[in-house]
């Protein structure tokens, strides 16, 4: 195994729901092949939020290089993840890997004391060779603890989506979440990264609607990890935390179910849902939210000129799709033809899918080909997908916007509701210059 590679590494100074079914079912369901990034690619914006936490990927080069052209920035500054390779040595056995990924964790804790949280991330060849990081972070505790924690998760790529890794490194957080015992005060704990900016927003509005003790999921610091009991209510920041929502409710927190915070109804209805769960006095809601409502559809009418009426396809992706359709549709006036999510969390996602229009597909998985061919069908003004599509369909003359550029942009909350509105408008105005200069 190779020391963690330089290539792999970013600035710090950047920063399927078991529960019945609610909500409308979708139009489609498909099985076929998915064209997505792995849950390694989460890394790129979870390492941002936890500034004393270290990604280790344990995987091959094509991780290693992944992870280069997803971050796609240059290093300036000592980086806070990387990959350690898995060499064909190791592969084919001649090498005791936990030795050797023991050697690795050793120099990079020697010489990184600020790292706090050590976080093992599996990928597929780590998984194949049936390495596992859970038991070597179980080893590598008993000797680094208390002064540094080591986790595992994985974020091999398999049939997965890239927003999978984030959820299933919350599930792995939510386990070195301290208990809260059952006579503890009532506890809001917000699940799901939002940048720095959004977190201080909503934690100012909380603060002025009178609501206490609320933590962010994942957490700035691996220190200040909330403590989760009977008495700690939930929301989701993130509309693809299944498998952390089931950790947080199996610890006896209750879920505030809720539309997600993405443009002016929904940031509102978000906030009045955990307003409702903490008894909030409506007036005081009212006038707590009503300014930065009235700046939200005021930033989003002049939007309306561009956006309204042009028509969108999701291809699936990000898992937002719904939430942003919902937006998109409600606030900014576009015509849905297809909304493509690679997993539909029914029970989180049901006040989203209700406020979607009857006729508006809804497709669950990918068969990419059959999808490009109904999206050339649909014929709209702008696509969402990846990137391995985008490139294609914009030399077709049509406008895509890449659905993993809205993980990374802060887009949730008031203040935000112009910028999230942009990203739709920008790749339009630009297709439409393209159009005149043709
Ligand atoms: S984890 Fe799997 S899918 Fe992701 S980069 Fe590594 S090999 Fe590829």
């Amino acid at each position: 195994m190779n020391r963690p590679t330089s290539q792999t590494v970013l600035s710090n100074t950047a920063a399927r729901c078991d529960a019945p079914a609610a909500g409308r079912e979708p139009t489609i369901h498909q099985r076929g092949q998915h064209e997505v990034f792995c849950g390694l690619t989460s890394i790129i914006w979870l390492h941002r939020k936890m500034q004393d936490a270290f990604f280790l990927i344990v995987g091959s080069r094509t991780c290693a290089h992944l992870m280069q052209s997803a971050a796609g920035v240059m290093i300036f500054a000592e980086p806070r993840f990387a990959t350690a390779i898995i060499e064909e040595r190791d592969l084919s056995g001649m090498a005791d890997l936990h030795d050797e990924l023991d050697a690795v964790v050793e120099r990079l804790l020697k010489r990184r004391p600020d790292i706090k949280m050590l976080v093992l991330v599996g990928s597929c060849p780590s998984e194949v060779i049936k390495l596992d990081l859970s038991r070597a972070a179980e080893r590598l505790n008993r000797e680094h603890a208390p002064d540094r924690r080591v986790i595992a998760y994985s974020g091999s790529g398999i049939e997965t989506t890239f927003t999978q890794g984030e959820d299933s490194f919350l599930a792995t957080l939510v386990d070195e979440c301290p208990v809260a015992e059952a006579d503890a005060a009532p506890s809001l704990v917000v699940a799901g990264s939002l940048a720095d900016v959004v977190e201080d927003q909503f934690s100012r509005i909380f603060q002025a609607l009178g609501i206490e003790n609320v933590a962010f999921l994942p957490t700035r610091r691996s220190d200040r990890l909330p403590a989760i009991g009977p008495n700690t209510r939930f929301l989701l920041a993130q509309p693809f935390l299944n498998e952390a929502a089931k950790k947080l409710e199996r610890r006896g927190a209750t879920h505030i179910p809720a539309l997600f915070p993405l443009g002016e109804e929904g940031t509102t209805a978000w906030l009045k849902a955990a307003s409702d769960a903490f008894g909030v006095d409506p007036a005081r809601f009212e006038a707590v939210t009503a300014p930065g409502r009235e700046r939200a559809r005021k930033a989003l009418e002049s939007y309306a000129e561009t956006l309204s009426g042009k028509r969108i396809f999701f291809f699936p992706d990000s898992q937002l799709e719904p939430a942003l359709a919902r937006f998109l549709s409600r606030e900014a006036g576009m015509g849905l033809t297809e909304i493509g999510s690679p997993y539909l969390h029914r029970r989180h996602l049901a006040a989203e899918l209700d406020l979607l229009p009857e006729d508006v597909v809804l497709s669950e998985g990918q068969d990419v080909e059959r999808q490009i061919d109904r999206c050339h069908e649909a014929d709209p003004d702008l696509i969402v997908c990846g990137l391995g599509l985008a490139n294609p369909f914009e030399a077709e003359g049509y406008a895509t916007k890449w659905s993993i550029e809205l993980v990374f942009t802060p887009i949730q909350g008031y203040e935000q509701a112009g910028d999230l509105a942009e990203l739709f408008a920008r790749p339009l105005r630009r297709r439409a210059a393209l159009k005149v200069e043709v």
